[in-house]
């Protein structure tokens, strides 16, 4: 908004111009004059505030004035103000890779700014004649405003940049080699620095959220590493010993009780995920149920419903 434009004035009106200007247009959309019209009020807000940065510039130095001189013309960027710079990636690996930690490669799809145009989207352009590729406007002594036709650019575009097709970048993959260290959890979230969208001088960061499948036996619940094993019923009822292979395929033994309940749940210490800064690892849970019956144990059932059992 160039508040001269919106009062009908040249750049370089003087004070007393601008005050009757004001005056005239404030009149004649006043509120009062046009009840109920809504475009009357929203031009009279508009004169109202392009008189305000004319007479008290000061009022708005926080978004556009500039501490002492300009940098190149492109230093200010708005294009991509809106867009997140970050990149968002879905990674699935199973349970034994999270046990293990792996190295992963994978394609980034980052938008970098265009070559042809340097992400302005223009691929011409033509000096500001508001500001005469000042990129700012001096409005009191010290005060300067940044130009609102060519966004302190200086300059305006005139042609589209084909390249990129007007939108300043390009969107290419990256290739890129990570390593997901042991012990990540399902649903963790790791952040890339750096390795994001670079919208000009400002790059986002790449965020990896990682789902963790089960591999076999193994999954993971709660953040625990279980494993599902199955045994004949014969050792439910009279008890006995249990082998349980780790991720590491150590067999441990576990003995267990006579009685002992279907889906009952054993702690194998120090076997489970590796726990966060830590050497130590949580526990591996078995859950330990009854194998489908085979033919012994059919015939042990029937040997003990004969014994009274
Ligand atoms: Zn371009
Ligand atoms: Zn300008």
């Amino acid at each position: 908004m160039n508040p001269y434009q919106i009062l009908g004035l040249q750049q370089n009106s003087s004070i007393d111009d601008v005050e009757r200007a004001y005056k005239k247009l404030a009149f004649q959309f006043h509120p009062d004059r046009n009840p109920g019209d809504a475009e009357s009020e929203k031009k009279f807000k508009e004169i109202q505030e392009a008189y305000d940065r004319i007479k008290k510039p000061e009022n708005f130095q926080t978004e556009n004035t500039f501490g002492g001189g300009f940098n190149s013309p492109f230093d200010i960027i708005f294009p991509f103000f809106n867009e997140d710079p970050n990149v968002t990636i879905n990674l699935t690996i199973n349970v034994q890779e999270a046990y293990f930690g792996i190295n992963k490669t994978i394609q980034v799809p980052r938008k970098t700014p265009c070559s042809q145009c340097m992400g302005t989207k223009f691929s011409a352009f033509s000096t500001c004649s508001t500001c005469l590729g000042q990129g700012a406007v001096k409005r009191a002594p010290n005060v300067h405003i940044r130009c609102r036709d060519c966004h302190g650019n200086g300059k305006t575009g005139t042609k589209k940049c084909e390249k990129c097709h007007f939108t300043g970048h390009i969107k290419e993959n990256t290739e890129l080699s990570i390593k997901l260290p042991s012990g990540l959890k399902d649903n963790s979230i790791l952040r890339l620095q750096g390795a994001g969208h670079q919208f000009r001088e400002f790059v986002g960061d790449l965020l990896l959220k990682v789902k963790i499948v089960p591999c076999g036996k193994y999954y993971l619940a709660n953040d625990e590493l279980c494993i599902n094993i199955e045994a004949p019923l014969s050792t439910f009822i009279s008890g006995g010993d249990i082998e349980i292979t780790d991720l590491d395929n150590d067999v441990i033994v576990v003995k267990i009780l006579p009685q002992t309940p279907s889906g009952t749940k054993l702690r194998v210490k120090n076997k489970g995920m590796l726990l966060p800064n830590s050497e130590n690892r949580s526990d591996l849970i078995a859950i330990i149920n009854v194998q489908v019956p085979n033919i012994t144990d059919i015939n042990m059932l029937v040997q003990l419903k004969n014994l009274g059992i």
